[in-house]
């Protein structure tokens, strides 16, 4: 197709789009990608050109895994029902799961996206604690179901109640508290108390306190490893419950560890996780204890139509299989450290990066307009993504004020692929900035 043929069907593409979805939908990038085809961690447009991406989490083992898509077609050709009958696939799944978790977390609920994993969450903690009351980070998001929105606050517009206190994350680059502040985890972790303090001068009980464990749209907060275990010891003593979201951090993408609670040293009494649990397929779950999934069941019974389906569940347990034998934590740990190091170069040559952190394949770049002041440097965050996008590496932007780069591809990213992105980084933040 020649030029001026593609941006016509391009237009065209758009305007259908615009017209037949409504104007609630947002496109990435100044000039919206027309995507193709997916492999590894390649994405192609309708011209074929490949584009690294080093964004999506939800292919967590790579684009189209041949072993997922095989097992996913094979239980298509088989069977796909739902949970009301007896079915190995979803016990199978179960059972590696919960051997993938703390002891007490015995006990799984499938569903088909992290916000229903959270809706759920939200229920089973209102019913076992008797309270109303959550707290959620100050830019949190997660998902977009009814309740779950009002603990999004990531979406401005949506009014919450005193039912709903929010904390700062702990950002300890540019946030209330910085790195070098003694006591850091305590300083953030008193904000905590606030909060209970709040929901009890309003007669509210505390049900949970909800986090997404790497804090992604918070901004990717990293290094404050001791916040978390004070945060969930006050809300605990105050008859809450903790809820680890692992929607972002889960399944091995911090390297070190499986889950993202993990490297803060607690065990959550419910995680969710969803996204890259299929591998684009949709599929999420809720693990908790016995006890507290008895006390739900007391008067609450749980059925969701294609959550925990044969299919999916082959999806899911296909994923778990790639992970292993490809050993794809590993894969995050050692490539993750290699991309950071990499990264931390780029910052002695750019002023404007102000800030490297992250786990694993989970990393942000904070750029700033003055590294005295760490004035967000927004307006050239979405530059230099677009840049990037104009160079074939996919990337997005995160935080408050849209200045971090969010660096979260598939799994099976390479140290190849690392350099292949510093490359594109390095060119696009001179341009950026010349
Ligand atoms: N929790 C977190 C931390 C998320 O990032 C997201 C999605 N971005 C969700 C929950 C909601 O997941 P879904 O879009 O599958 O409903």
């Amino acid at each position: 197709m020649t030029t001026e043929k593609q941006n016509a069907k391009e237009h065209e593409l758009h305007d259908r789009r615009a017209r037949l979805l409504g104007p609630a939908y947002r496109l990435f990038y100044d000039r919206p990608l027309h995507l193709v085809r997916g492999e590894g961690v390649w994405l192609y447009d309708c011209e074929g050109r490949a584009y690294l991406d080093v964004y999506n989490n939800v292919p967590h083992v790579g684009h189209c895994h041949p072993h997922v898509v095989e097992a996913l077609a094979r239980q298509a050709a088989t069977l796909n029902t739902h949970t009301r009958y007896l079915h190995e696939t979803v016990l199978d799944l179960a059972e590696r799961l919960t051997a993938m978790l703390p002891r007490e977390l015995d006990t799984c609920m499938f569903a088909c996206t992290g916000s229903e994993a959270n809706e759920l969450a939200v229920r089973i903690a209102r019913s076992y604690t008797g309270g109303e009351g959550f707290i959620v980070t100050e830019h949190a998001y997660h998902g977009n179901t009814n309740t779950v929105v009002t603990l999004s606050p990531v979406h401005e517009y949506v009014a919450r109640d005193a039912s709903v206190q929010l904390v700062p994350a702990p950002d300890g680059y540019r946030g209330r508290y910085r790195f070098g502040t003694p006591d850091l985890g305590r300083q953030y972790a008193s904000h905590v108390d606030e909060a209970l303090n709040a929901l009890d001068q309003h007669g509210v009980k505390p049900a949970a306190l909800i986090v997404d464990t790497i804090f992604s749209s918070d901004g990717i907060y990293t290094e404050t490893a001791d916040y978390l275990r004070l945060a969930v010891d006050k809300v605990r003593s105050a008859g809450g419950v903790f809820i680890a979201d692992e929607v972002q951090p889960g399944f091995g993408r911090t390297g070190e560890r499986m889950w993202g609670f993990e490297r803060h040293g607690v065990v959550p009494d419910i995680v969710t996780m969803g996204k890259p649990m299929g591998n684009g397929h949709p599929l999420s779950a809720v693990v908790t204890t016995r006890a507290i999934i008895e006390k739900f069941a007391e008067r609450a019974r749980y059925f969701n139509t294609f959550g925990g389906n044969p299919v999916s569940c082959a999806a899911g347990l296909a994923v778990l299989e790639v992970m292993e034998s490809e050993k794809l934590q590993d894969n995050a740990r050692n490539v993750g450290a290699h991309l950071k190091q990499k990264l931390e170069l780029q910052l002695s040559k750019h002023e404007i990066i102000g800030d490297v952190r992250g786990q694993g394949l989970y990393i942000g770049l904070e750029l700033v307009s003055d590294r005295k002041t760490r004035e967000p440097a927004s307006r050239e965050a979405s530059a230099v993504v677009n840049g990037l996008r104009d160079r074939g590496v996919l990337t997005g932007t995160t935080g408050r004020d849209g200045n971090v780069l969010k660096l979260r591809p598939p799994l099976v990213f390479s140290t190849e692929n690392a350099d292949q992105l510093i490359d594109a980084l390095d060119a696009t933040l001179c341009d950026v900035l010349s």
